[in-house]
């Protein structure tokens, strides 16, 4: 049986998620970082973890499917024997206007930020229940609190997993699970690195603290929300985003 904790992040090969997974192994957990891309340099990833003397596994698995992510959790199982923390952080933006916007577009969002951290989320609470014990960290949006034009198939699905995040935290509080979401604000990571330069003027200038954040900023916010720092927190959405919501 492993003395140490474990953590599983979705979407763990880059981005806020591998800060929050680099965060995670800085403070001893065990690591199930998981991605999808095919282009993933897994041999670099197990190296940088492997450097901080933590166990990680490494799972390639869509969050969307469900049947990847019995296999992804079942992995996990086999290897750690629990899971401590889960963080539901993969997600994707497909922007357009609503005149605009696909079906297909839509539905890719809401099935892999929402029905992903559904399934995600259901897999790894029954090995939590058993234990009684775990925290949950659903990754939301401030979008997802007030809306964005260009990008209602997004903030539909950061919204989604707010109400998903108080409703299951409602059902598990009894069993000693803590279960809270993050909205980030601008961060830097590939995600926004995509949009025009005037674009993320425009948004740098709705920051109180005119800066963008960083992902190593969110990821401390997150680790908070895993570990026993904050173990009377449960069923809450916490802004990170230099003030633009308050
Ligand atoms: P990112 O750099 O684009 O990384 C996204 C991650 O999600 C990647 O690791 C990707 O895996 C993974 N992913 C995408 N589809 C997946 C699937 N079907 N199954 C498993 N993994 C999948 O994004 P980020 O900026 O770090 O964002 C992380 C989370 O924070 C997202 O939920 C995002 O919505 C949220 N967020 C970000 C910001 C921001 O400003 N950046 C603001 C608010 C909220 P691969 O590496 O394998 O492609």
């Amino acid at each position: 049986m492993s003395e140490r904790k474990t953590v599983l992040v979705t979407g763990a090969a880059r981005g806020i998620g591998k800060e929050v997974a680099l965060k995670f192994a800085d403070q001893g957990y065990n690591v199930v970082i998981n991605y999808v891309s095919d282009n993933t340099d897994v041999n670099a990833l197990k190296q940088e973890f492997q450097e901080k003397n933590v166990e990680c596994l490494i799972i390639k698995a869509d969050v969307s499917k469900a049947e990847e992510v019995t296999k992804l959790v079942e992995k996990s199982i086999e290897k750690f024997e629990k899971i401590d923390v889960l963080v539901n952080n993969a997600g994707i933006t497909k922007d357009n206007l609503l005149l605009r916007m696909t079906e297909e577009e839509f539905d890719k969002v809401i099935e892999i930020n929402l029905k992903g951290t559904y399934l995600v989320t259901k897999a790894v609470s029954k090995y939590m229940m058993k234990k009684r014990q775990g925290s949950i960290i659903n990754l939301s949006s401030v979008v997802g609190v007030s809306g964005n034009a260009g990008q209602c198939n997004y903030s539909a699905s950061k919204a989604g997993i707010i109400g998903f995040t108080k409703s299951i935290a409602r059902e598990l509080a009894s069993r000693n699970i803590r279960v809270n979401s993050v909205a980030p604000g601008f961060i830097a990571t590939d995600m926004t690195a995509v949009l025009p330069d005037n674009v993320k003027e425009t948004i740098n200038n709705q920051i109180p603290l005119k800066r963008i954040g960083s992902a190593k900023e969110v990821a401390e916010l997150i680790y908070f929300l895993g570990s026993d720092l904050s173990s009377y927190i449960t069923g809450q959405v916490i802004n990170i985003d230099g003030g633009m919501l308050m």
